[in-house]
This record gives C-alpha cells, structure tokens and sequence, in this order.
C-alpha cells in the first residue's frame, strides 16, 4: 500500500457512472498535527478535506477554487475546507480542541459535534459571480450531507462514503479516504438497482482502508459488477498559499486604529494563518510600515 495521497476517477457501466475514490491519510494527518486537533476535530476535517478535494476533480477550469463548510450549533461549530482541481486542499475547524462521548455505534460523534446547521458549497469561477449552493446537515456526518446536497441542490443521484480513522494511543490519523459515485441523468433502471445493491452490501471506508485497500480497490467493490475504466490519477496535498505578504494585507485591512492598539502594545504581533497555522511575526517597526498603507 503506498503512502502517497491520490486520488483516482473513473466510469462505469458505459458511462452511466462516474466515480471518485481517494486515500488522503497524509493529509488529514497534516491538518490535525497543524491545527492541533482533538479526534472527533481531526475526523470532521480529514472526511470533509477529502470530500472537497474529489468535488475539486468536477470543475473543469484549473483556476476554479471550490470551499465546502459546514456550520453547525454544536460545540464543534464548523468546519471548512477548500480546494482546486489539481488535488490541492487545506481546511480548518472552528472549535480544534472538541471533545465528546462516542456515539451509540461506539465511534467519533463528528455529527453531535457540528449540531445542527447548514453545508454550503462556494464555487468560485474567478471573475464571474462564485456558484453558491446551501442545505440544511442531514447528520453532520459529512459523508451523509454531501450525498444529500449532491440530490437535493445539484439534482445528481450520489453516494459519498468517507472516512477517517484515528489511532487511540497517540491519538494520530492512520488512514482516511473516501469516494464519491454519481448517476448521469441518462442511467437506466438496471444500473441504479445494481449499484444500490452494491452500496446496500458495502462496509465501510474505514474498514477497507483498513485492510490496505487502494482506491482503485475501494471502487472496485462500489462498483463490482460494472466495467469500471479508470480515467486520471492525481495526487493529493495539504497545500495552502498564504505567505507574509498576504497577511500583511489582511492585516491593512483591519484598520489603521485596530493596528495602532496593536503599536501601542510596544512588542511584535503575531499573526497565524488560519488555514495551514503558519506564524507570522510582524515588529514595531513592520507595523508602521503596514499602518501607512491601511485606510
Ligand atoms: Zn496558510
């Protein structure tokens, strides 16, 4: 089994499916060792990251940035990620230190740790107006609320399964993964009884990951019974873009009387990437600079 985070898409059953299936545990590992996350945190942004980096593979412009979250009354209070199509994404989650009881079924209560709430999903094209699509959580599971978002808000017939597996001990990720099937409006009555069978019958993400199962595996058993043709490989990063001059800017646009409290403070700030929690430590001196500029 490699190490590597990719991710594989392909179709099925002459085109009448098209399927995503990821192994993402570097990256959700990285998110929790950055943001320092408690498990259930960890969980909630390793299955959301991996949900939105394959949602990235289904915009077609290499500029086009897709951001999923989900905003919930529960102590967690959300979590965000975002990501382009060349399998690049980042994330974080409002409440990292959240701790609950498991759940009746003896796992991560991601979903009584989002509460109830909305996921919103933000294409943004660039220039033109970014696509926004919203629905209530179904679960706050994430795997179950993008498979109800993909129905409900962009009409496509989905399943999504994701998981997220952390070690109990040292409390670090140790595999994640997930994919996503779809039906094109044209699958006839066959296909969509075959699949339901096969997803009817499927374990779980955690459980396959766990056996050293590849993508490529995952969606040979979603799709077992299907000619399956797998169509791109890409790899997948924990990548943000942010550096000093960016939070700099950001830090123009606080204000000039919000910078001044800052100088008046008499030592250096330091600021934190809330993405990737990078620091950034601005002097005196820099912070003068940066007020001149600020309105
Ligand atoms: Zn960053």
């Amino acid at each position: 089994m490699s190490y590597k985070d990719y991710m594989v898409r392909a179709t099925a059953g002459n085109a009448q499916i098209r399927a995503f299936a990821a192994t993402t545990k570097e990256l959700a590992e990285y998110g929790r060792k950055a943001h320092g996350l408690s498990p259930i945190a960890a969980a909630a942004l390793g299955r959301l990251m991996t949900g939105t980096v394959m949602m990235g593979q289904m915009m077609d412009d290499g500029s086009d940035m897709i951001t999923v979250k989900m905003d919930g009354d529960g102590p967690m209070k959300g979590v965000l990620a975002t990501a382009d199509n060349k399998g690049n994404v980042k994330g974080y989650v409002n409440n990292p230190y959240v701790i609950m009881e498991p759940n009746a079924s003896g796992h991560l209560n991601v979903g009584g740790a989002i509460g109830e709430g909305s996921l919103t999903v933000i294409r943004d094209m660039g220039l033109k107006e970014p696509y926004v699509g919203q629905v209530p959580l179904y679960s706050g599971e994430v795997a179950e609320d993008l498979t109800y978002y993909f129905t409900k808000s962009e009409q496509t017939p989905s399943s999504v399964g994701l998981g997220v597996l952390v070690e109990r001990e040292n409390l670090s990720v140790i595999a994640a993964g997930g994919f996503i099937v779809q039906l094109m409006p044209f699958a006839d009555e066959q296909t969509i009884t075959h699949l339901e069978f096969n997803l009817g019958k499927f374990s779980s993400v955690t459980d396959i990951l766990k056996a050293g199962k590849s993508p490529e595996d995952m969606l040979k058993i979603v799709l077992d019974g299907f000619d399956i043709e797998f169509t791109d490989t890409v790899d997948l990063n924990f990548y943000c873009n942010c550096d000093r001059d960016r939070v700099s800017r950001a830090l123009m646009l606080v204000g000039k009387k919000e910078i001044d409290d800052m100088i008046n403070e008499g030592k250096p700030v330091e600021l934190c990437c809330q993405f990737c929690n990078k620091k950034y430590s601005f002097s005196i001196a820099e912070l003068e600079e940066i007020k001149k500029k600020a309105k």
